[in-house]
């Protein structure tokens, strides 16, 4: 018998989804309240996965009724530990599972739209995209276990924010379970729609705090026929703004990429990941990876970033540059760059950021974030890299090798606020992708306080006045 819900409970639980929807028992519940890094662990009683919408509604109503709170639950590749219950005896949490909403709805090919259930993967999204010779941009590296729900209540970005957007830029309509059971029908697959406020954005990032997303309906696009991919060599971060200024106007609309890595990112992946090679004989300071999605099926474009990366080899922008040769060599290059959390992970203990700003600041945040964490901590080892084009960092520092793991996370407040600082100093924001979730709930009461945060407040009473809907996550306490 789960500890923190009565059988009673159980039992209208049960008779909502039937036996298929329940999980109970810790070995079943393990991977539901555990965090893949191993960062948060949390516990609850059960875990429940409706097949339906209908059903969806009947759980929040059971929840709401007996006042039990509800953390949703997509593919638990979430960073921020927004996914991971907390339940205890006087306040049960039930994971509410999108897994078993897996419908892929429609496809409209001629309004370029989707309509996919929450649980499916977005692996799936994608593929169910391509198979009508449409292409749904959203692209991260969890793209085969994350799923559309969480990445809408995420706000993911990806790789192709650059061209596309975030999440929230292909997000047209959702239908959301709200907190008391009722359900928001905002499935309207519209370019435009100017009527009254825009609903749907309130539950876009709202990290499950709002409601629980059911399905939503998605933008799509016509699929590049041919993508061109280069690894450069820059010798400052200030070179890597000069050519994505410059490949801004040169390429256009083509440029769907534009990352960079530092070399100790690069190190790690080369020391950590035996498959990976290093692209040059030499090794560099800064790297960029550049992709170009094209209509064309010819060499057009791979001939148009030769042209591009001649140009910067001339004036001196960059050092050095590969065009991939094949699907084979471009695959291996976004390994390299996908890899490095898991070479960072190995290379030892770590203190991540998300951070951005806006993109011609970059060369300023990475200068004084440099100088303070080095100051900081001696011999820290910075990792960075991330979505240039989009003004997004992951700034992460690894422990310095001669020191103690425990005495380096022990720093982790003081360090933090201090990169934090230099972001929002800058005009960033110290969560650029990964949201807030439980990790960064102090954060958001430091740097979004005042009006803005009362007005979160007042959303989230508005919506879920007992504040049944993921609670402990996003919003500090009062
Ligand atoms: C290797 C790796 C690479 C990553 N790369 C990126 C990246 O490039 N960009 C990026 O933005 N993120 C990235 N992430 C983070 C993560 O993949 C995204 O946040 C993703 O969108 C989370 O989706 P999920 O289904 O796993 O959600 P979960 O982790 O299960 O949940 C995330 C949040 O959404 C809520 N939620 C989930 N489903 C629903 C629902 N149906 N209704 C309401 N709320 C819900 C949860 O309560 C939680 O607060 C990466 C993660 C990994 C492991």
């Amino acid at each position: 018998m789960p500890a923190d819900v009565s059988a009673s409970i159980l039992a209208e639980l049960t008779a909502v989804t039937g036996a298929a929807g329940i999980t109970t028992g810790a070995a079943a519940l393990e991977p539901h309240v555990t965090e893949w890094r191993g960062n948060y662990r949390g516990r609850t009683p059960v875990m429940v996965a409706p097949a339906t919408t209908a059903e969806a509604a009947a759980i929040m109503r059971i929840c709401h009724a007996r006042q039990l709170g509800v953390v949703p639950q997509g593919g638990n590749t979430g960073l921020v530990g927004g996914a991971i219950p907390a339940s205890t005896a006087e306040a049960p949490q039930i994971v509410l599972s999108a897994r078993r909403l897996q419908a892929i709805r429609n496809l409209d090919a001629d309004n370029y739209t989707i309509t996919a259930e929450a649980g499916c993967l977005l692996a799936d999204v994608q593929a169910a995209a391509a198979a009508a010779d449409r292409f749904f941009p959203l692209s991260l590296a969890a793209e085969g276990s994350c799923q559309l729900g969480g990445n809408i209540s995420t706000n993911a970005g990806g790789t192709n924010v650059l061209r596309y957007g975030n999440t929230r830029d292909l997000v047209l309509g959702l239908e959301v379970v709200l907190p008391d059971g009722r359900i928001y029908a905002g499935l309207r697959g519209l370019r435009k729609d100017n009527a009254g406020y825009d609903l749907k954005q309130l539950f876009i990032g709202a990290e499950g705090t709002l409601g629980f997303i059911t399905a939503a309906i998605c933008k799509l696009f016509p699929p590049p026929r041919s993508l061109s991919t280069a690894f450069v060599a820059i010798a400052e971060p200030a070179a890597a703004i000069a050519l994505l200024s410059r490949a801004r106007v040169a390429l256009g609309d083509q440029l769907i990429a534009f990352e960079l890595i530092n070399r100790r990112a690069m190190d790690f992946v080369l020391d950590n990941l035996p498959e990976v090679r290093d692209p040059f004989a030499a090794a560099h300071p800064w790297y960029l990876l550049l992709e170009l999605g094209s209509a064309g099926t010819g060499s057009a474009a791979d001939e148009q970033l030769e042209a591009f990366l001649a140009e910067g080899l001339t004036t001196g922008q960059l050092i050095d540059g590969i065009l991939a040769q094949s699907s084979a060599q471009r695959a291996g290059l976004w390994h390299l760059r996908h890899g490095i959390s898991e070479a960072q992970k190995k290379a030892g203990a770590g203190i991540k950021h998300d951070i951005s700003v806006p993109v011609s600041r970059i060369p300023e945040f990475l200068g004084a974030a440099g100088r303070v964490v080095a100051e900081q901590i001696p011999g820290v080892q910075v990792v960075a890299f991330g979505h240039l084009g989009d003004g997004n960092l992951h700034y992460n520092l690894n422990q310095p090798e001669a020191m103690d793991a425990g005495a380096f996370l022990a720093l982790r407040e003081p360090v933090s606020l201090a990169v934090h600082s230099i972001a929002v100093g800058l005009g960033g924001s110290f969560s650029a992708e990964h949201g807030v979730g439980v990790l960064k709930r102090a954060d958001l009461a430091r740097w979004r306080g005042g009006v803005e945060l009362e007005l979160m407040r007042t959303l989230k009473a508005a919506l879920d006045p007992t504040g049944i809907m993921n609670p402990g996550k996003l919003l500090p306490d009062d």
